[in-house]
C-alpha cells in the first residue's frame, strides 16, 4: 500500500486510487470474488440490502461513498446533501464490508480532467429531461469507479430504474468486464421508497410523499383489473399526485422496460415511473409491472 491506511474496527477506509486498486487486486490474488456497491453515502436500508446481496454473492465487498458533484445541477442539493461518514462506516462494519472507498473530489476530478461518458438516447428521457447533464455525471463516475475498483460484480438499486438501465447499456457497449446486479427497491412499511433525500421532508411532506408510491400502485391495480386505456391510467396517476398537498409531479407515466419510451398500449411488462417535487425535495419511484 502506498501509504498508511486508517481502519475503523477492522474496516479499511481508503481514499486514493492506488490504495483502492491495490486492496482489490490483493483480494483477487487470494481468489476472492469482489463486489462493489457504489453510493453517495447517508446509507439507509436500501443501501443495506445492496450490501447484503453483495456479501452473499462475493467474498470481498467494497462500498464507495462519493457525493459526485458532476451529477448535480447548479440549482440542486449538492452542498446540503447529507454526509454521515461516521454512521456509514459503522453500518458498513456491521454488514461485514471489507473496504470503504471514500475519495476526495480532487482524487476523482483532478485538474485537467476532461473526459466524460454518455449513453445516447436513453439519457435524454425522463430524469434526463429534467436534470440536464445528470446522467453524464453518473455514467462517467460509475465507469471511473469500475476502473478504480476492478470488481467482478457491482450492485445497483431498482429504485433508480433509468440509472441501472443506462449503466447496463454502458457496460455492454464498452465491454466493461463487470457483472451488473440490480436489487429490488426497499420501502418503508407504508410504501415510501427509502432515499437519502427523505430526511429533507417535514412531517407533512412525509405524509404527502406517499402519493408517489400510491400513484404506482394505482396504475398497477388498474392494469390488473384489465384497464387498457394507458392515457387514462397516466392521467389518474397525475390526478392523484396533483390532488396531494405539497406535491408537484414532473412526470408520472408507463414506459417500456428496456427502451424507457412511454407506451401507447399495454405490454406484457411495463414500468410505472414517477418523479415529483414534495415541497422543495425532488423524489423518484418506479414499479415493474409484469405478467399483464
Ligand atoms: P445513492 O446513494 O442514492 O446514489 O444510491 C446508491 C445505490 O443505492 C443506487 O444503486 C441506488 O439505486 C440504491 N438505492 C437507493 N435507494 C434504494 C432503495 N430504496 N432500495 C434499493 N436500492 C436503493
Amino acid at each position: 500500500m502506498s501509504q498508511e491506511m486508517p481502519t475503523f474496527l477492522g474496516l479499511l477506509l481508503v481514499g486514493t486510487v492506488e490504495n483502492a486498486r491495490e486492496a482489490v487486486l490483493a483480494a483477487k490474488r487470494n481468489g476472492a470474488r469482489v463486489g462493489l456497491v457504489p453510493t453517495m453515502g447517508a446509507l439507509h436500508a436500501g443501501h443495506h440490502s445492496l450490501i447484503r446481496t453483495a456479501r452473499k454473492e462475493c467474498d470481498f465487498v467494497v462500498v464507495s461513498i462519493f457525493v459526485n458533484p458532476a451529477q448535480f445541477g447548479p440549482n440542486e442539493d449538492y452542498t446540503r446533501y447529507p454526509r454521515t461518514l461516521e454512521g456509514d462506516m459503522a453500518m458498513c462494519r456491521g454488514e461485514g464490508v471489507n473496504v470503504v472507498y471514500f475519495p476526495s473530489e480532487e482524487t476523482m476530478y483532478p485538474p485537467g480532467f476532461a473526459t466524460s461518458v454518455e449513453v445516447a438516447g436513453l439519457t435524454n428521457a425522463l430524469e434526463g429531461a429534467y436534470r440536464p447533464g445528470h446522467f453524464r455525471g453518473v455514467t462517467t463516475v460509475v465507469l471511473k469507479l469500475f476502473n478504480i475498483v476492478p470488481a467482478h460484480a457491482a450492485y445497483f438499486g431498482q429504485k433508480d430504474y433509468q440509472q441501472q438501465t443506462l449503466i447496463r447499456r454502458m457496460v455492454e457497449d464498452l465491454n466493461v468486464p463487470i457483472d451488473i446486479r440490480v436489487c429490488p427497491t426497499v420501502r418503508e412499511p407504508d410504501g415510501l421508497a427509502l432515499s437519502s433525500r427523505n430526511v429533507y421532508l417535514s412531517p407533512d411532506e412525509r405524509r404527502s410523499a406517499l402519493a408517489l408510491s400510491r400513484s404506482l400502485k394505482l396504475a398497477e391495480e388498474r392494469l390488473r383489473y384489465g384497464d387498457r386505456d394507458v392515457a387514462a391510467i397516466r392521467q389518474a396517476m397525475l390526478d392523484l399526485l396533483n390532488s396531494t398537498p405539497h406535491v408537484k409531479p414532473d412526470y408520472a407515466t408507463l414506459i417500456h422496460p428496456d427502451t424507457l419510451e412511454e407506451v401507447s398500449q399495454v405490454l406484457p411488462k411495463l414500468v410505472a415511473v414517477v418523479a415529483a417535487r414534495v415541497g422543495a425535495t425532488r423524489l423518484i419511484d418506479n414499479l415493474i409491472i409484469s405478467d399483464l
